[in-house]
């Protein structure tokens, strides 16, 4: 039999953490806190299933979210969305990336994508016929380079996928950034996917902007959103994608026969959560700025040097000074022999990468943090 995706393997996030269980290793690999979410919304759940809300949902998710959806949208961006025909629930935002690529990518269409690269695109990507077009962000800073994005683009290119807050350097797209990319994508007709999970998680007075706040780009983009990330939910796998009516159309052809519906107790149990507590997500920066500081302070003795990380509950840490092992070597060995699983980074690339970068999650307590800073100083 030939496989349709022979480059592909089991993904590093579930590599990683099998690793770390298999080891009984503090596991900061994949992504995801080590703390539950808000009691109230759990509540809310309970109370969703208990109330008789276990049967499918409309769908494209159910109304009193789409309706909190929009509430949100035009809190934190200050954009008006249609709850009918341009907000659909998913279940996580994987699924409304995987959708949007089905439904935008025809045989031979080339999409464009920046590495290290979230590895969930490309699969998708190869599955619609497509051909994926890697460019590096470039270092320090893994910025875009849009002269080369520019010369990269031809007849076939249809679409470009972006990520700010980026997993897994945490970088942030400036102003600049959008506005490059609204006007090459508006001259050559394109598609934007704009995987902003990672929306709220951004520190040290930075903002995230969205896709949605420039109208000439929100014409032509999909955002995706999660969930997961902003409630600390990972594992209720339900998000969100907006897009304008037309592409909107599209895109639920795909979602409707790869899932049809996300889960209606998480959704119920979210809009309710949602209405009552509408403003939790502007806690997330100083919480996670904290935890970022902690783990950064905790870790100035060790042999490690920080990559300033803006965004995401990731840091990167250089281990230059320490080795000069592949990372997905070094990734290996101090799991079995130091007992820290972290994410070596060089999966998400096409060509190598020119440094020596491990990814670690500081989405967890304080003294999971405290403790991985003591392991990672005796190395
Ligand atoms: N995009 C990025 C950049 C991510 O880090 C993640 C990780 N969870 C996802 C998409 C998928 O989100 P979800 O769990 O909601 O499917
Ligand atoms: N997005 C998470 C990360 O980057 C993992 C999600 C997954 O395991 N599929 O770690």
């Amino acid at each position: 039999m030939q496989s349709k995706l022979p480059a592909v393997g089991t993904t590093i996030f579930t590599v990683m953490s099998q690793l770390a269980a298999d080891n009984d290793a503090l596991n900061l690999s994949q992504g995801f806190p080590d703390f539950d979410g808000p009691l109230n919304l759990r509540k809310a759940l309970a109370n969703a299933v208990m109330t008789g809300n276990n049967q499918y949902a409309p769908m494209i998710g159910l109304g009193s979210l789409r309706e909190q959806i929009a509430l949100k949208l035009q809190r934190f961006y200050q954009v008006s969305c249609d709850c009918e025909s341009e907000i659909t629930v998913t279940p996580g935002a994987t699924e409304a990336l995987f959708c949007a690529i089905q439904a935008f990518i025809n045989s031979g269409d080339e999409v464009i994508v920046f590495d290290p690269c979230y590895d969930s695109y490309e699969p998708a990507i190869t599955l619609a016929g497509g051909v994926t077009r890697h460019l590096p962000l470039q270092l320090p800073g893994f910025a875009i380079d849009w002269d080369q994005v520019a010369s990269t683009i031809s007849a076939r290119t249809r679409m470009i996928i972006i990520n700010s807050p980026h997993n897994p350097s945490g970088a942030l797209l400036a102003e600049a950034d959008l506005l490059n990319l609204q006007q090459l994508a508006c001259q050559h007709d394109l598609i934007v996917l704009s995987d902003e999970v990672y929306e709220h998680l951004v520190f040290d007075g930075n903002q995230h902007r969205s896709v949605l706040q420039y109208p000439a780009l929100r014409e032509r983009s999909i955002a995706v959103f999660s969930f997961g990330k902003t409630f600390h939910i990972t594992g209720w796998k339900t998000g969100y994608c907006v897009a304008p009516p037309a592409l909107m159309a599209e895109l639920r052809k795909v979602h409707q026969f790869v899932t049809f519906v996300a889960v209606t107790p998480v959704q119920q149990a979210l809009a309710d959560f949602m209405a009552a507590e509408p403003d939790y997500p502007s806690t997330l920066a100083n919480f996670y700025q904290a935890k970022r500081d902690q783990f950064c302070r905790e870790l100035e003795p060790s042999r490690f040097s920080l990559v300033p990380s803006p965004g995401t509950y990731f840091q990167l840490l250089d281990y230059s000074a320490i080795s000069d092992e592949l990372d997905t070597e070094i990734a290996v060995r101090l799991t079995r022999d130091v007992g820290i699983a972290s994410i070596p980074i060089s999966v998400f690339c096409e060509q190598s990468l020119p440094a020596y970068y491990l990814r670690f999650c500081f989405a967890k307590q304080a003294g999971t943090l405290t403790q991985a800073a003591k392991l990672l100083c005796e190395i």
